[in-house]
């Protein structure tokens, strides 16, 4: 069977630290979207690790980890990785790369990079890893699949026809110089040798695990927010996001999905530029407190080292989250960062011209939209590491209920620091 866990919100929901828990309990897992654009931490027995590409279950030798077809695949940053998680003492991980994802170029990188600088202040903040130029390529079947790389007369043919694409924008529309097909070539042909060992068909491999009876965990990267489809466009990134796009980007049996953890986290977070709506944001010296308190070491992001915008709880983002993800349950964490707080504001409905709604909007509506917040109580306590849900302050578990109520998805699972056993168990009341 297949469980996926996915984010309800804008990513950095603490996703790693869910899918390095469950991992222990899985046969595979399996990245299905998305690059090496963004990050999760974990945190464990080997030392803090940021991974990008690399499934979460490459601490477990029992865990096969796919990078499936979805994925964006930038070849070094794969190599560099599996280096240094090795070079920190984790046992060579399984891993198998599927020979229908796609590569993730040079010329993805600095097409990403140029059209930022086109856009000046009208940017997307993205991060410059080639996400969007690379999933526009495959769209438009200029894209070269890993299948290619082992066939020089294909690889050369649709490196050529892409390369020309890319010049004339290059040398044209951003005036910058031309890249070489010829030096590509070479660079992909020395890569080639680094992958080699890893690619397989992991259509077939999942469907066979899933006759034996394993068990497969999706992890998808970033959240709900940053769908292209579902999400806040064009303030997204340009791969799903959602658990359903597993069913494509890993092929995975729609029909085998029996389990969508969302995770969502206590406050909110955002990375991203400072033009995408965000709705329940905290600025300020309260702002500048809660980014500092947040996460293992401040709301700074895994990949870029950017600092995060913070903000309250939004149940109206956070229930269109987990619904559009089809959430069975939901992993709360990092509830042990409010325990400062005297009091917490939560976003519970947004007000768009007027008029308070619960339903989440479209972008334009969004833009427009003003938090209206209730406040709970706090706790006044240090919770951190607590794994006994019962044994925490009545107000924090008030808080938890509450979030539910509004979420309408049940909160199974209460993280109460980075590690992975600082994790409360919870009976939900819904
Ligand atoms: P992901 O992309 O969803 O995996 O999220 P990130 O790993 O980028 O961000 C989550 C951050 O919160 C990381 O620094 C984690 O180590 C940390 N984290 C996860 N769960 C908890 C928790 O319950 N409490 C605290 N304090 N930090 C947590």
């Amino acid at each position: 069977m297949v469980k996926a866990i996915v984010g309800a919100n804008w990513g950095d929901e603490g996703k790693g630290k869910i899918t390095d828990m469950l991992a222990s309990q899985s046969d595979v897992v399996i990245r299905f979207q998305g690059g090496a654009n963004a990050g999760h931490t974990i945190i464990n027995d080997y030392g803090r690790f940021a991974l990008h590409t690399l499934p979460s279950g490459v601490f477990y030798p029992h865990v096969t980890n796919v990078i499936g077809n979805g994925v964006a695949l930038d070849i070094a940053k794969l190599a560099h990785e599996l280096e240094e998680v090795t070079s920190q003492g984790v046992p060579a991980p399984k891993v198998l790369v599927s020979d229908r994802a796609q590569l993730l170029m040079p010329y993805h990188i600095l097409q990403d990079t140029y059209e930022e600088a086109r856009l000046g202040g009208k940017a997307f903040g993205s991060t410059k890893s080639g996400i969007a130029p690379f999933y526009s390529d495959k769209y438009a079947k200029t894209g070269i699949q890993v299948c290619d790389l082992f066939d020089e007369a294909i690889l050369r043919e649709r490196l050529t026809a892409a390369v020309e694409l890319k010049n004339v924008l290059f040398q044209h529309l951003y005036h910058q110089p031309p890249v070489s097909a010829d030096e590509i070539m070479d660079q992909l042909l020395v890569l080639r040798e680094k992958l080699r060992p890893y690619v397989g068909d992991t259509v077939t491999f999942i469907h066979q695990a899933l006759k034996e009876g394993k068990t497969i965990l999706l992890e998808g990267q970033l959240g709900s927010m940053k769908d292209p489809d579902l999400g806040i466009f064009p303030m997204t990134t340009s791969s799903h996001t959602v658990a359903g796009y597993g069913c494509v980007g890993a092929c995975v049996p729609p029909t085998a999905v029996k389990d969508v953890i969302c995770v969502t986290k206590a406050y909110s977070s955002c990375v991203g530029s400072q033009t995408e709506p965000f709705v329940s944001e905290v600025t300020g010296e309260a702002g500048n407190e809660l980014r500092r308190r947040g996460g293992d070491h401040g709301e700074f992001g895994a990949t870029t080292g950017r600092p995060r915008r913070v903000g309250w709880f939004d149940t109206v983002a956070t229930r269109y989250g987990c619904m559009v993800q089809g959430a069975t349950q939901a992993a709360l964490t990092c509830l042990d960062v409010l325990g400062y707080l005297d009091e917490i504001p939560v976003c519970t409905g947004y007000e768009i011209d007027g008029t308070v709604t619960s339903s989440f909007p479209t972008t334009p509506a969004l833009l427009r939209a003003k938090p209206v917040f209730e406040t709970l109580p706090g706790w006044k306590q240090d919770i951190r590491g607590c794994t006994d849900y019962r044994a925490l302050p009545a107000n924090a578990r008030a808080y938890v209920d509450f979030l539910e109520q509004r979420i309408e998805t049940p909160i199974t699972m209460v993280s109460t620091g980075p590690k992975r056993e600082e994790m409360a168990f919870r009976t939900p009341k819904l």
